[in-house]
Order: C-alpha cells, then structure tokens, then sequence
C-alpha cells in the first residue's frame, strides 16, 4: 500500500534541504518531479528537479487531465502528473510531494489518507537571513517572499505535522520518524494483519 507524504513549507524554510535528505535515507521512498512553467534556475537539471514545460504544454496536459493536482504560485503553473502515483502504487513505494498548500487541499481531497507535513522556520527573522543568504535578489524580492510566506503559514493548521526547521539533523530524524510511524498506522497494515488473524481462524472482516 502506498503512502502519500506531502511536504509544504514557504522558500527559505530549509524544506528541499529536508526532502533530499529524507529520500537519501529511505529507498522505500520516491519523489513525485512535479511539471512547471517556471524558468529553470542555476543548477537545476530538466526531469530532476522539474519537469520543465511550456504554458502550453502545460495547459495542454491540465485538459487532458494528466495532473493529481495543480496550482499557480507566483504566476507559473505547477502541477503533479498521475502517473507518479500509478507508478508508485505498481512499485509498492511511498511517494514523497513538494507542493503548495492549495496542492495540499487539493490533494486530501482525492486521497483522504495522504500525510501532510509542514516545515515552518523558527522565526520571521531566520526565514529572512536564510532568503538572504541564498541571495534571492532584491530587497523588493525578499519583502514579497516574505510576504507570500505570511500566507502560506497561515495554513498550517490544515496539516497532520508540523515541523519547526532548528537544526538540519533533528528535522531529519522528527521527519523519519513521521514516515515510520504512518506506515504502521492501522488502516495500513491490514494486508499484513490479514495472514496473522487467519493463522488464529479469524478474518480482517469478521472480528
Ligand atoms: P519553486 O519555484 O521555488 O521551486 O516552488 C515554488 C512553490 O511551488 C513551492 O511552494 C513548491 O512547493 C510549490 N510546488 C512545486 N511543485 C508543485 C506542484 O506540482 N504542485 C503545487 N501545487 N505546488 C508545487
């Protein structure tokens, strides 16, 4: 059974950090490569970090109806393809999404037991020495990070974790534990419970 793990958080939080990481360690775990209209930046690789596609492209799939789920966030397109989660279900992996939170309203509606995770920075003043030290242009840039981080954080309470990004290795670790914890919840062990009751005459349906 495939768990959905959904990973929001505002840019500077530290989450791409967090989710390179948390797929390092757990090879159970794929990442859904989201399609965007944005601009490729620096070091980004097409089909790696993004599938890179024109508007066109783009809303040319969004009417076909190739996305899970899809959002603009500052005026570009962002969308999950289907064939992430076909793909995932076929395999028996876990699949791992960094998306927005309208994605993430998005998303619980059509998969009710995804898991919801959002990464906060400790602080306003952190969040912006951290937009600073990646150098995200402009004074004028930073304010409106600043500011679409404000909305976004908003949001938080519609989220199943909350993660307060202090230090790289203990986010690593609550995050771990997250994912280890949801794959034993209940509702996701009844094929393995199945085999256990009918050793002892009982059936998953019939208690
Ligand atoms: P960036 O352009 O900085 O990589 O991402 C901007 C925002 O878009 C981030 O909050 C990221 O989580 C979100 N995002 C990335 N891919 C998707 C997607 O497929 N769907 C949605 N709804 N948001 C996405």
């Amino acid at each position: 059974m495939t768990t959905v793990f959904i990973i929001s958080a505002p840019s500077g939080s530290g989450k791409s950090t967090l989710v390179d990481r948390l797929l390092k360690a757990d090879a159970r775990l794929v990442f859904s490569i989201s399609h965007t209209t944005r601009e490729r930046r620096g070091a980004e690789a097409d089909g790696q970090n993004y599938h890179f596609i024109s508007r066109e492209e783009f809303e040319r799939r969004l009417s076909a109806d190739e996305f899970l789920e899809s959002a603009q966030v500052f005026g570009n397109y962002y969308g999950t393809h289907r064939r992430y989660l076909d793909q995932a279900r076929r395999t028996g992996h876990d699949l791992v999404l960094d998306i927005d939170v309208q994605g993430e309203r998005q998303l619980k509606e059509k998969i009710p037991d995804a898991v919801s995770i959002f990464v906060l920075a400790p602080s306003r003043v952190i969040l912006e020495s951290r937009l600073r030290a990646r150098s995200e242009g402009s004074d004028q840039v930073i304010e409106r990070r600043l500011r679409e981080a404000a909305e976004e954080i908003r949001n938080y309470h519609r989220y199943d974790y909350v993660l307060v990004n202090q230090d790289v290795e203990d986010s690593v670790r609550q995050l771990r534990a997250i994912v280890e914890a949801e794959r034993i919840r209940r509702i996701r062990m009844e094929e393995k419970i199945r085999p256990i009751l009918s050793s002892f005459g009982m059936d998953l349906d019939k208690r």
